[in-house]
């Protein structure tokens, strides 16, 4: 296995994720809201997003520049990209690559959930943000059902894929779900994951009041279904575990706003059109793709992408409360980076 790659404080390179399109079917007001991402928004023109075959000249390069393991294909919406299980294939015969996994809406997963197993992805996450169901159309800005999330999910565990749940909670919007969604999943093979409301982008009007915090979820959660912690699988690990203490499963809380986790922060992402990112608060990223497109080496690219890392010195969580122009950090959105 390659060395790994250290930043400027010492942190290795891990993960990889890419986000495979800009483009979503769904508006959630949180993420695209609908006033904003309308008819005339521009999203990326075809030329300039990166080929499946140039993903995987990536994946294989950053395995190369930094023994990486683990792969999440995210976007936008990774299923409207077309014949996206070819990607996932040819992602799964990079050497190296031990676990892909994707992070979904889900509304595709009933067509595409068989294919994308066969092709060798062994995970994904799907989002889902509430259960009643007139509220989650609003939510989503597209009138798409709970239900069809839900068969999107039953055929994802059909098809084998380990399944877990996200749920961003978010103050006024779905904070009465969190017990909802609690009771849901309990007692099945599927962990819920709680995500406090992060200041991603600019388009969503996060504010501080918005985002319940880890302690008042654990609160919520404890008073009427006890859990306890439970060590984390690895270092790095996002999400904070919990298991019922009946024994009926696990949920975890991802704290990135009141319990930030950079300094474990092993995770590098690349854009649709092929830029380094760095941070998930950062205000732009670092060109790959005209890299690769002009024509360089393996071994070129490998040392542009070892010298971007080597001089990351991000930590947005850490430093957020000492910013005191946070409106007027321009950040990319969370709709292009893909979480
Ligand atoms: N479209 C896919 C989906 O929704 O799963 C993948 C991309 S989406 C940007 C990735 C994740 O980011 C989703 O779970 C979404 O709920 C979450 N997300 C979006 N905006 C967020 C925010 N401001 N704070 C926390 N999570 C957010
Ligand atoms: Fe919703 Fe994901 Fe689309 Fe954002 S990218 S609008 S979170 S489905
Ligand atoms: Fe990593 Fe940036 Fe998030 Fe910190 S704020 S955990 S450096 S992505």
């Amino acid at each position: 296995m390659a060395n790994r790659l250290r930043d400027a404080l010492s942190r290795p390179l891990k993960d990889l994720r890419l986000s495979v399109t800009d483009r979503c079917n769904f508006r959630c007001r949180y993420c695209m809201p609908p006033e904003m991402f309308d008819e005339g928004f521009e999203f990326l023109p075809k030329q300039q997003v990166l080929t499946f075959e140039e993903m995987e000249r990536i994946v294989r390069l950053f395995v190369q520049a930094s023994g990486i393991e683990k792969v999440r294909i995210t976007g936008g919406e990774p299923l409207m990209r077309s014949q996206l299980s070819h990607l996932i294939q040819l992602i799964s015969k990079v050497d190296g690559i031990r676990d892909i996994a994707m992070t979904t809406n889900g509304s595709l997963l009933t067509k595409h959930a068989q294919n994308l197993k066969e092709a060798g992805l062994d995970r994904v996450t799907v989002s889902l943000d509430c259960l009643d169901d007139e509220h989650f159309r609003y939510i989503n800005g597209r009138n798409i059902s709970v239900q069809h999330v839900l068969d999107g999910i039953n055929a994802a565990e059909e098809a084998g894929l380990e399944v877990k749940v996200n749920m961003v909670v978010k103050r006024g919007m779905n904070d009465e779900d969190i017990l909802p969604m609690a009771r849901y999943f309990k007692g099945t093979n599927i962990i819920l994951r709680f995500i406090e409301y992060m200041d991603v982008g600019n388009a969503n009007g996060w504010k501080l009041d918005h985002v319940v915090g880890k302690r008042e979820l654990y609160d919520i959660i404890n008073k009427e279904m006890p859990i306890e912690p439970v060590d984390p699988n690895y270092r790095g690990e996002v999400a904070d575990r919990f298991r019922y203490k009946d024994g009926s499963g696990e949920i975890g809380i991802i704290s990135s706003v009141t319990d930030s986790f950079c300094q474990d922060c092993s995770r590098a992402r690349v854009s649709p059109e092929g830029k380094l990112i760095t941070c998930l608060f950062a205000s732009e990223g670092h060109d790959l793709r005209d890299v690769l497109r002009s024509g360089a080496s393996d071994e070129e690219v490998i040392e542009h992408i070892a010298s971007i890392w080597e001089k990351r010195d991000d930590r947005y969580s850490e430093e957020r409360f000492q910013q005191t122009d946070q409106d007027k950090i321009k950040k990319i959105e969370m709709s292009h980076i893909g979480g």
